[in-house]
């Protein structure tokens, strides 16, 4: 599958507009369409859409970079980058069992920018704007606006946290998107962070690379190569927002020592096809990004429409488990509603379990057995010795 050339279909879209200011990320954002008026100036809206503007207008954020706009199909409405940015009359009601606060994420925020939900890591909300808003949204609550206020005082306060919890060897940078911080803020968090010592490894969540790659800077991957080990997590959802852009930036991050996960969210109607995962992973592979998750849609409020059924993640790990790369198959995880944190769903491939054997179905559904040791004592005698020498 060839890429989309790079920086061509835009060019219908913004005659006037000059390469330079097109991959400038701060022209993308002066630029960013925030209004069905404007939306209507570039895309013929469908009436679902027109209502869906309108009707979410003030519940959630709109907001869509030129980039991204300029990868929408304006024929069909069922364009997956097209249904991830624009909202659907759909997304104006609220269904049962949705939720504000999906993944009770607010029950363990011991200070507003930190949320401490397992033993050794945290999410750090490092502030509340994205450059385009996806319509899936878990984390729409604090990315409407107005519900904190993720000032300085507040991260200095979030690091402090982090600094008194000496069992935090993880940090989850996310928000919002971080990326859309200057590199000066950007240091400003990560350089009190490095410094902390029971601080192993950092992780940024961030849809850049998806939706603005210009931001993806030498200067930002430079930047991110010094605090190693960094690990950016993105959010490709479908093959097709694999551009040549797009790649650029995450072989920049990776040529500079930053490797990139993806965790794709499943999207019914969007990506909701095994063979659409597949490529996309594949595609992923290419740029050298590795999938990590694929995820269960969260409940949160609007999404109804976009929710999938939880057989169909697994008939997808089924179509992929053995079939191609180990690589290439993502976890699939449903976070579970109300905060009981990740869990993860695979095909079942144990047939039967007998004393000394178990049945197995293998991908293409023959029988195979696996028969158990006799001795079953797994502990291993040097790792005291190990242990004490490391002391
Ligand atoms: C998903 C998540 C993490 C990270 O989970 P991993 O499985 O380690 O990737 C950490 N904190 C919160 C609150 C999360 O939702």
């Amino acid at each position: 599958m060839p890429p989309a050339a790079a920086g061509e279909s835009w060019r219908a879209l913004y005659p006037d507009v000059a390469a330079d200011q097109w991959n400038d990320w701060r022209w993308q954002m002066r630029h960013a369409v925030r209004s069905l008026a404007e939306l209507e100036r570039y895309v013929p809206l469908t009436e679902a859409e027109r209502l869906g503007c309108r009707d979410t207008a003030a519940l959630f954020r709109l907001g869509i970079s030129p980039y991204y706009l300029s990868l929408m199909d304006r024929q069909h409405p069922f364009c997956p980058v097209r249904m991830q940015a624009i909202p659907v009359h759909a997304e104006a009601r609220v269904r049962p069992g949705e939720l504000e606060d999906p993944l009770g994420e607010d029950k363990t925020r011991p200070v507003s920018a930190i949320v401490h939900r397992y033993p050794d890591r945290v999410l750090l909300l490092a502030l509340d704007s994205c450059s385009t808003y996806c319509r899936h949204c878990t984390r729409r609550r604090i990315t409407k606006g107005g519900e904190t206020e993720l000032s300085r005082a507040e991260l200095e306060k979030g690091i402090g946290y982090i600094r008194a919890h000496p069992e935090v060897r993880d940090v989850l940078i996310s928000g919002g998107d971080p990326f859309l911080l200057t590199e000066a803020r950007l240091e400003e968090l990560l350089q009190p962070l490095r410094a902390i010592p029971h601080v192993e490894m950092v992780r940024i969540g961030t849809r850049v690379p998806v939706c603005l790659p210009m931001r993806v800077t030498e200067a930002l991957a430079r930047l991110l190569r010094k605090y190693a080990p960094l690990f950016v997590v993105t959010h490709f959802n479908h093959p097709k927002e694999l551009t040549a852009e797009a790649r650029g930036a995450c072989e920049l991050l990776v040529d500079h020592g930053v490797p990139v996960e993806n965790q794709a969210v499943l999207l019914r109607r969007v990506n909701s096809e095994a063979r659409i995962i597949k490529e996309l992973s594949h595609a992923l592979l290419r740029a050298r990004v590795r999938p990590y998750y694929l995820h269960q849609m969260d409940v949160a409020e609007g999404c109804e429409h976009l929710r999938t059924p939880l057989a169909t993640g697994v008939q997808i790990l089924e179509a992929l488990r053995g079939h191609t790369s180990g690589l290439a198959v993502p976890h699939l995880a449903v976070d579970l509603p109300g905060g009981g944190g990740k869990v993860t769903l695979q095909p079942e491939y144990v047939v039967e379990r007998r004393g000394q054997e178990t049945v197995f179905r293998n991908f293409r559904g023959e029988t195979y057995r696996y028969p158990e040791p006799e001795e079953t004592d797994t502990s291993c005698p040097y790792d005291e010795v190990w242990r004490r020498r490391n002391a």
